[in-house]
């Protein structure tokens, strides 16, 4: 790649291109680079040191990508073979941190816009963590222990020599959770021959994960969410709102909605959707979703008269005060965007990782709707992983009050900082600005101070 003077819009587009030229298929991975690049011209302008030549190239590139072959058997003993990933994007900051997602839609593109975006959430997490992601092709849907666990296995016999506390640590995103982690860190744990607790996070709690990180990036994407309405004399109690998905992430987002006073009336999964007019049942949501790994319309039929299921249909046509999308990419797009302004959406704040469309965002900035992207709204997952971290490294374990106070002052602080940052350079209100511009500042100063690596 030629180095450029990025320090105009022009050659900001000319850096797209040549990302697109250079990354063919990828398309996950173009829009992620594309929303973070366009906001960055009024700060590369401000302040000449990071129009320096090869420095945004150099963040666009990834300093290390891993793909290889994770063979397993199946119960019947039939051979399947999926290709892993591990995508080290950029340890400026620290060790490269970021979860694994395994699910059949996962390649190399949506890694990589995973990674990416991974780089500026944990920067605006004020903490000690680069960016990194990884995962495979692997459907864990309808496969019993036994399979999960033999392919968690041959997936860590590759993935071992390439992590490693102080190198790269990986946690849960969709489709790993505590089940996995705990397959990945027994197999680590046996090659390796080390009791190395800090190598993975979302562990159990009782082997060195930390209390609250199941309930993390729900609860502090709530948190998020409440901080933008304060910021409009608003709060939460009372208000009606609407979460997509029915994973770890919707199912705390849920907990914390219920806690504050808030009605959050949906969950949904690729089936459909619920809606349950009395709010979702949180324990039940968990049993029908986490105990039996079933699907929503099963919440739908034992929740009784106050849910229905929806097959099918979009969960943004829904009436509500506040938006948390918490399933997946590209969930939100134009068509839901429209509908949730139509019925007066105050807020959106997003749960998953660019679950949010481009022409969306844009719709519901226009609309003055105030929007919190993932990169700022659901850091709260990594923030407490990385609170693993720092209570594996020193050998103990923090009570749940004192990660819960450190994750709502982290919370606060990434919602002040997006907020004061958008202001600074003349977007006030925009928190896509904020955050885009925040992290990149951290990541770029550090970047800088480190040389040409
Ligand atoms: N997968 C989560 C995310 O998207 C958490 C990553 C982690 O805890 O390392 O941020």
């Amino acid at each position: 790649m030629t180095t450029t003077r990025p320090d105009t819009k022009t050659t900001l587009d000319h850096l797209l291109t040549e990302i697109e030229h250079r990354n063919p298929a990828q398309p996950e991975f173009h829009q992620a680079a594309r929303e973070v690049l366009e906001t960055l011209a009024p700060v590369l302008a401000a302040r000449p040191e990071y129009a320096e030549p090869g420095l945004v190239e150099r963040l666009v590139e990834p300093e290390r990508q891993v793909v290889f072959r994770v063979p397993w058997q199946d119960d019947r003993g039939r051979v399947h073979v999926n290709r892993g990933f591990r995508v080290e994007f950029n340890s400026a900051l620290g060790p490269y941190k970021g979860g694994l997602r395994f699910h059949p839609s996962v390649n190399l593109g949506v890694i990589k816009f995973l990674g990416f975006e991974q780089i500026f959430k944990n920067a605006l997490t004020g903490l000690g963590i680069g960016g990194g992601k990884g995962g495979s092709d692997f459907d864990p849907r309808g496969r019993s222990d036994a399979e999960v666990m033999r392919f968690c296995q041959s997936f860590m016999t590759e993935l071992y020599r390439h992590i490693g506390e102080h190198t790269d640590v990986p946690a849960g995103d969709i489709g790993v959770g505590g089940r996995e982690i705990g397959y990945l860190f027994g197999q680590y744990r046996r090659i390796t021959n080390r009791w190395e607790s800090g190598v993975l996070t979302g562990k159990g709690a009782g082997w060195g994960g930390s209390l609250i990180r199941p309930e993390a990036t729900g609860y502090g994407n709530v948190l998020f969410a409440a901080a933008m309405l304060r910021e409009r004399g608003e709060d939460l109690e009372g208000q009606t709102t609407v979460v997509s998905g029915s994973g770890n992430v919707a199912i705390y987002t849920i907990e914390k909605l219920t806690a504050l006073g808030a009605n959050p009336v949906t969950c949904s999964d690729s089936s459909g959707y619920v809606v349950d007019e009395k709010g979702i049942d949180v324990d039940l949501l968990k049993q029908v979703k986490e105990v039996e790994r079933g699907r929503v319309g099963t919440y739908a039929e034992r929740r009784g008269a106050s849910a229905r299921f929806v097959p099918g249909g979009s969960v943004w046509e829904v009436p509500a005060d506040v938006a948390l999308p918490s399933a997946t990419q590209n969930e939100l797009d134009a068509e839901g965007a429209t509908a949730l302004i139509r019925n007066g959406v105050k807020a959106v704040s997003e749960g998953a990782n660019m679950p949010t469309t481009p022409d969306a965002v844009h719709l519901l900035q226009s609309a003055g709707v105030a929007f919190g992207p993932g990169k700022a709204a659901n850091a709260g997952g990594v923030a407490v992983s990385a609170l693993e971290m720092a209570q594996n490294h020193a050998r103990t374990s923090w009570p749940a009050t004192r990660v819960e106070d450190e994750l709502a002052a982290i919370m606060t602080n990434i919602h002040t900082t997006c907020h004061d940052t958008a202001t600074r350079y003349g977007a006030p209100g925009d928190y896509v600005t904020g955050a885009n511009i925040a992290g990149f500042e951290r990541v770029a100063d550090a970047m800088l101070a480190q040389g040409v690596i």
